[in-house]
C-alpha cells in the first residue's frame, strides 16, 4: 500500500542527507495519508533505506504494514498530527546550524527572504527534553507559533508542511539562514527586519518558482 507515497517519502529522506540536515540514522519524517501515518523506521542508515524498511500506522501508532519498528518518536509525531490538523508532513532533523543557535539564543530572527518563505516568522527555540517521548511533540504544539520549524535545544528541528515539499522547503531554508546568521554574528550584530518588510518579501513566495 502507499507505494507512490513511499517512493517520494525516499526521496525526501536522500535530499535530507544531501543537505547535511541528518547524520548516521538520526531524524525522521513523517506524513499524514488518511487515517494512516507513513513513518521512516527507528535507527536505520538512510543510505540503505528502502521503501519496504517503511511503517504505516493508525491514528494511535498501531502498526498496519511494515516489518520494522517505527521511529522512536512516534508519540511526538502523532501528537502533533492529531492537534494540528493542517499538517501532513513532520520532517525532524539535527541540523548543526539551527541546533547550534538553539543553545544559546531564545529564537532565529527572520532576517532572510528564504527563511521568511519557508519558515515564514521567527523560528523559537524550545526547552529541552528528551527524545523520543512525546514531550517533544507537546512542546512543538506549544512553541512553534506561526512559524513551520521549531528548533529543540540540545537536540535539532522539528518542521511541518501541509506536504512534503513544505517541510523539507522549511529544513532546508532554515539550515541556510541558521548558518548565515552564525557567520553574520561573528561579524557583528544583526540587524532585525521590520514587520512590513517581512509582510512584502512573504508576498513574493506566493507566486514564486512554478505555481
Ligand atoms: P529514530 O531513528 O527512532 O526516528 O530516532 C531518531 C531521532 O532523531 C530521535 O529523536
Ligand atoms: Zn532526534
Amino acid at each position: 500500500m502507499y507505494e507512490k507515497e513511499k517512493r517520494e517519502l525516499l526521496d525526501a529522506c536522500l535530499m535530507m542527507k544531501e543537505y547535511k540536515l541528518i547524520s548516521l540514522t538520526g531524524g525522521n519524517i513523517s506524513i499524514r495519508l488518511g487515517d494512516h501515518y507513513l513513518v521512516t523506521p527507528s535507527g536505520m542508515l538512510y543510505e540503505k533505506m528502502d521503501i519496504n524498511d517503511f511503517v504505516v500506522v493508525d491514528k494511535e501508532g498501531k502498526v498496519v504494514e511494515g516489518e520494522r519498528k517505527a521511529s522512536s518518536d512516534l508519540a511526538a509525531l502523532i501528537y502533533i498530527f492529531d492537534k494540528m490538523p493542517g499538517v501532513n508532513a513532520i520532517i525532524h532533523t539535527h541540523q548543526p546550524y539551527a541546533t547550534a543557535i538553539g543553545m544559546n539564543n531564545d529564537s532565529l530572527p527572520a532576517c532572510m527572504v528564504t527563511l521568511i518563505d519557508a519558515c515564514h516568522a521567527r523560528v523559537n527555540v524550545a526547552p529541552w527534553t528528551k527524545s523520543s517521548d512525546i514531550g517533544m511533540g507537546q512542546l512543538f504544539v506549544k512553541y512553534v507559533g506561526d512559524a513551520s520549524a521549531l528548533i529543540m535545544k540540545h537536540h535539532g528541528v522539528i518542521t511541518i508542511g501541509k506536504d512534503l515539499e513544505e517541510a523539507l522547503y522549511s529544513a532546508v531554508y532554515l539550515e541556510e539562514g541558521a548558518k548565515t546568521y552564525c557567520i553574520a554574528r561573528i561579524m557583528g550584530s544583526v540587524p532585525e527586519l521590520t514587520d512590513q518588510e517581512i509582510a512584502d518579501e512573504a508576498g513574493t513566495w506566493v507566486s514564486y518558482g512554478q505555481k
